[in-house]
């Protein structure tokens, strides 16, 4: 169905209710990225999108969740959201897969894995992207030998922009299955995904605040002794949060809830570093005081998502991981040498390689590390100063986060890049697909 402007609430982000905002703007979860598309399609089933991308001759970007910070989304054309196209398609509990349509959130695709005994092997810190988006930026949680959750697709069905549905996976299309699992919505629209899972699990969340000096000494051991292993490290302080997961089968626990929770605090403390940002120090030697020891544990898609209500912008680079604990304390040393506004923690975390061609993980294990801006303040002071540090290292940015490099920088960090390229020309042979910001990385020429 194709809705005109009037009624775009019905999209996530879509701002028709803020006065301050275009009617029918669409913007991110940050609010860092908006734009103001001339219509909306929200297909209900595979075969009504693929005849309306048969027909289609414009161009178009879709949006999954909106929770991406870098300009992947953003289109005065068509945007189609598959919030329509949801929910479980079919099971092989032998296997453990299972198929789900590429619209599904990811905070409704943990229950509905649970009702068929079925568990994703890792998750990231939120559980609000769809299914579809996520897997296309490569977004990961932590884990040594776990990869991202592009790397969890076994098959996937894409409608490409001629009408035609493709089928790939590793023994099926093996080349587009490569580069279509992590596609930025650059090779057409995938309508559903087979996931492969583990039977439903528990998870003990661990968190406790260590030495700084102890967590870069032990971390590259730590990560083999825990199924993930995360830190969150200030530019402040000589202490971190470490936190682990483990799986258990220990009866479900929650910790006593904080008089005031962590989010509340964060706020109040970004206003205040906001207007007072020689605060910043000062709150980041009381983190001791703030983050208490605690555990918990619940079935394994509860455990990993995060409440994340204090809005932020973010950089993140993965290195290689031997490099980890290296590029962190050269991050936290500029931070303290320049003085910069960093109030977010900022977080370390681990992924297992992977085959997929522009996968951020692709033939190099890495170790994660985010920075993050409040929303209300500028960020570029911030990720333009830690940058050029994660550079030392060939760091591969998030797709889903912001970064400074040209199309031509990340060909040399991309292996496969040139092959991902032909694929992605085959595909799109007009340029539909691609946005101003896309067209300056991938094939500017072709752009129209
Ligand atoms: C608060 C917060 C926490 C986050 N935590 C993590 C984390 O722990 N780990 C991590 O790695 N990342 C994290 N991210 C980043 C986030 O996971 C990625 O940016 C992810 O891609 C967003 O998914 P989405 O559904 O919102 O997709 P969108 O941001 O809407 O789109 C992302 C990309 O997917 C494409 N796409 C969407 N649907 C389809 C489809 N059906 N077919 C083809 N392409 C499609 C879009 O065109 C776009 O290129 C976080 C982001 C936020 C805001």
């Amino acid at each position: 169905m194709i809705i005109r402007m009037s009624h775009f609430d019905s999209i996530e982000h879509i701002t028709s209710d803020l006065p301050d905002s275009p009617k029918g703007q669409w913007q991110n979860w940050s609010a860092n990225q908006k734009s103001l598309p001339n219509e909306v399609f929200q297909p209900v089933s595979t075969s009504e999108l693929a005849s309306f991308l048969k027909n289609y001759t414009g161009k178009l970007r879709v949006v999954g969740s909106g929770h991406s910070f870098s300009p992947l989304v953003n289109t005065c054309d068509t945007l189609v959201s598959l919030n329509q196209m949801t929910g479980l398609i079919g099971q092989d509990n032998d296997l453990q897969t299972a198929r789900v349509m590429a619209g599904t959130p990811l905070h409704k695709l943990g229950p509905l894995l649970e009702s068929i005994d079925q568990g994703m092997i890792n998750l990231g810190d939120i559980d609000h992207q769809s299914i579809a988006g996520a897997t296309a930026t490569g977004t990961h949680g932590t884990g040594a030998s776990l990869p991202c959750l592009s790397d969890l697709v076994k098959s996937m069905t894409l409608i490409t922009l001629d009408g035609s549905v493709i089928e790939c996976s590793s023994a099926h299309n093996k080349s587009l299955f490569n580069a279509a699992r992590v596609n930025l919505g650059l090779l057409g629209i995938v309508s559903e995904i087979e996931l492969k899972n583990r039977p439903c699990y528990q998870l003990k969340e661990s968190i406790k605040v260590i030495p700084l000096k102890d967590a870069l000494a032990n971390i590259e051991q730590w990560k083999h002794d825990y199924r993930h292993v995360e830190l969150f490290a200030f530019g402040y302080s000589d202490q971190v949060i470490l936190k682990t997961l483990e799986i258990t089968d220990e009866a479900p626990r929650q910790p006593k809830a904080p008089w005031i929770s962590d989010d509340a605090l964060l706020e109040f403390f970004c206003k205040a570093t906001q207007k007072l940002p020689k605060l910043t120090p000062l709150v980041h030697k009381q983190i001791a005081r703030f983050v208490k020891s605690s555990q918990r544990v619940d079935t394994s898609y509860k455990v990993f998502a995060t409440p994340r209500t204090v809005r932020f912008t973010e950089m993140e680079y993965q290195v290689p991981a031997e490099h980890g604990p290296e590029c962190l304390d050269k991050v936290i040393h500029q931070i303290r040498k320049n003085r910069l506004p960093a109030l977010f923690p900022i977080e370390y975390r681990y992924v297992a390689s992977d085959e997929i061609w522009l996968s951020p993980f692709y033939q190099r294990d890495s170790a994660s590390i985010s920075v993050h801006q409040y929303h209300q303040q500028p960020h570029w002071p911030l990720f333009n100063a830690l940058e050029p540090i994660f550079d030392e290292y060939q760091g591969r940015p998030h797709w889903g986060k912001l970064h400074t490099k040209t199309g031509e920088q990340l060909a040399t960090l991309y292996p496969q890049w040139n092959d991902f390229e032909e694929i992605r020309k085959e595909f799109d042979p007009k340029a539909q697909l691609l946005n101003p910001s896309l067209a300056s990385i991938f094939g500017a020429e072709k752009s129209t």
